[in-house]
């Protein structure tokens, strides 16, 4: 069954802004969905839809196989939603501001105590559970948004950039936290435009970009794509400066890479094309002063398949990730169906 199942959603704020363009997203049950996307893609204005908080201005939304509107609380009640960067009343303990969730959702008082001290176990605020929120750090605050939205043991569970603003370990132990919440009878769906967050706990992800879904698809295709964007250098002289700068080379959080003695293979998934990331990795490794002793793009058949990329290039940022997707299919992935209904229109490569 799809828990949600978007048709043509659109949504065009003050008549001027397109934050929705013929949005057309599954997500099936069971499934924990990563909607990826860049800032101001949309993916929180598809939250907001999704509650029935805002107006769809054309298209069709169903949450649950049911229509969802803004009198649809019965609907709401069994979805939980963490916004991003969620507030608190700061005087109030995670206690407490439970007690008041479990008020708010008209749950009664015992069930909302056993909820509670079980939700604080699991998202680890159990020593802090009757201190003021003041003070606390941004994973802490993370969790609580994380417990609150648990509360009535939604069906849906809805993240909308759970790991913004952690360090890593706090965005490790969040990672963790949402790989135990998924289960069978649970759909969780994460915005992020951190690739690698994804990449750790999604089974299914989806592109977002200006409104419209450019690819969705099994994780497990996704990786396979992602291999294909990489690139391998030899170097030799300053490898820690190297090494130091290499999360510079996308600003989408979408470069990886392996350290092999003197090699390094630098994995991207991110907006631009590769050959616009050789060019930066020339760059890099021009400022900083290392010499270069081989490259490679990390294809078998490195020739053809360099060109073949960079011909797919021409058409930069998310478009790539649907011309893979559409060749993925031509090489007779058994995905065919979902893929086919991933990627409206296949955009012409
Ligand atoms: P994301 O969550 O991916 O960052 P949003 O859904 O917040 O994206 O925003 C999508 C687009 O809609 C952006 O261009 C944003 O500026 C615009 N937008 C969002 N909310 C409003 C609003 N209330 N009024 C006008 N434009 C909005």
């Amino acid at each position: 069954m799809h828990v949600v199942n978007t048709t043509d959603l659109t949504k065009i704020y003050d008549n001027r802004y397109i934050a929705l363009n013929a949005l057309n997203l599954r997500v099936e049950k069971g499934q924990v969905f990563g909607l990826v996307g860049p800032n101001g893609a949309g993916k929180s204005t598809t939250f907001r839809l999704l509650l029935g908080l805002q107006k769809a201005t054309a298209g069709q939304l169903q949450v649950f196989g049911e229509q969802m509107s803004a009198d649809r609380a019965d609907l709401r009640r069994r979805i939980g939603y963490l916004p991003t960067n969620p507030t608190f009343p700061k005087h109030m303990t995670p206690i407490a501001f439970l007690q008041f969730v479990g008020s708010v959702l008209g749950m009664p008082k015992d069930r909302t105590k056993i909820q509670l001290t079980r939700l604080l176990q699991a998202v680890d605020l159990a020593a802090a559970a009757s201190q003021p929120v003041r003070g606390f750090s941004t994973g802490m605050l993370t969790r609580l948004g994380i417990a609150a939205a648990l509360m009535n043991d939604p069906e849906l569970l809805i993240l909308d950039e759970p790991t913004s603003g952690l360090d890593p370990a706090g965005r490790k132990q969040t990672i963790e936290l949402i790989r135990e919440l998924s289960g069978r009878d649970r759909t969780i769906i994460i915005a992020t435009h951190i690739l690698t967050d994804v990449e750790r706990v999604c089974t299914d992800v989806g592109i977002i970009s200006a409104g419209r879904l450019i690819y969705s698809g099994p994780m497990a295709d996704m990786r396979r794509l992602a291999r294909q964007g990489t690139i391998a250098v030899e170097i030799e002289g300053n490898t820690t400066a190297f090494e130091q700068e290499l999360h510079t080379l996308d600003d989408f959080g979408s470069v990886r890479y392996e350290r092999i003695g003197s090699e390094f293979r630098i994995t991207f998934l991110g907006t631009q094309g590769l050959n616009e990331y050789l060019h930066r990795v020339l760059q890099l490794i021009d400022r900083t002063g290392v010499e270069l002793l081989h490259v490679d793009t990390g294809s078998d058949e490195i020739e053809e398949a360099f060109l073949r990329r960079l011909e797919d290039d021409r058409t930069r940022g998310f478009l790539r990730a649907a011309a893979w997707a559409a060749a993925l299919e031509g090489a007779g992935s058994e995905r065919k169906e979902e893929a086919d209904a991933g990627i409206p229109g296949h955009p012409s490569v």
